[in-house]
């Protein structure tokens, strides 16, 4: 089964390309004195429930104020947080979480130590988010799962099972290799937005080969 969920991945990158997930302005960190990981930590919170493109629109209002980092997000009041993430709906509750998130995790360095249970018990950290700022922020070996992987999973090896199920499955079958991690995700989800969708488009599939359910 490895060696399944590996092919899986080789193909993925060779059809795709790599995806260099998660995307950060590192230049305008170097202007500003802040830490790309907060940019990652702060993306993971407002990309819950919403498109990557509405997550964008805020993480732009951030900058334009030169607000992207955890100090930034602390200083300003919450309701002028609600209005620079609006882009990225649910602005109440997701301004909230950045606040709470961003006094838990401050300074950043917290990422390198911070436990997993200890993330999920800050409020507005599910597991998914939990993650996702371990593996792209903290560099550390957790795979996400999101919808669209277990969407691909269930189609290719007929797996189903927990979100943790889900998680231990793909870190038991592939190497402990953080890049790995990273690249396999963000193709997952390239995929599932290509191909993969909620109807499948199977023609042309670059994992028809080797899927269990594709549509002839
Ligand atoms: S063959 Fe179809 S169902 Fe299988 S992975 Fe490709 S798009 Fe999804």
């Amino acid at each position: 089964m490895g060696d399944g969920l590996l092919k899986v991945y080789e193909t993925l990158l060779g059809f795709y390309g790599e995806q260099n997930w998660w995307p950060v302005d590192e230049e305008y960190h170097l202007r500003h004195g802040s830490d790309p990981r907060e940019e990652i930590v702060v993306g993971a919170i407002l990309t819950q429930n919403t498109a990557w493109k509405n997550v964008e629109r805020a993480l732009e209002n951030l900058k334009r104020e030169k607000l992207l980092s955890f100090e930034g997000i602390l200083k300003i009041s919450l309701e002028e947080l609600q209005e620079l993430i609006r882009p990225a709906g649910y602005y109440r509750q997701k301004s909230q979480r950045l606040k709470v998130v961003a006094r838990e995790l401050s300074p950043v360095s917290k990422l390198e130590s911070v436990s997993r249970e200890e993330l999920l018990r800050i409020k507005g950290i599910g597991r998914e988010t939990a993650d996702a700022v371990l593996l792209y922020a903290g560099n550390r070996p957790y795979f996400v799962i999101d919808a669209y992987t277990k969407r691909i999973v269930e189609r290719v090896f007929r797996r189903e099972g927990s979100y943790e199920e889900l998680r231990r499955w793909f870190e038991d079958n592939l190497p402990k290799d953080i890049k790995l991690y990273k690249e396999f995700h963000a193709l997952l989800d390239e995929h599932a937005k290509h191909f993969c969708r909620k109807k499948p488009v199977c023609e042309g599939c670059p994992l028809i080969q080797v899927c269990t359910q594709p549509l002839r």
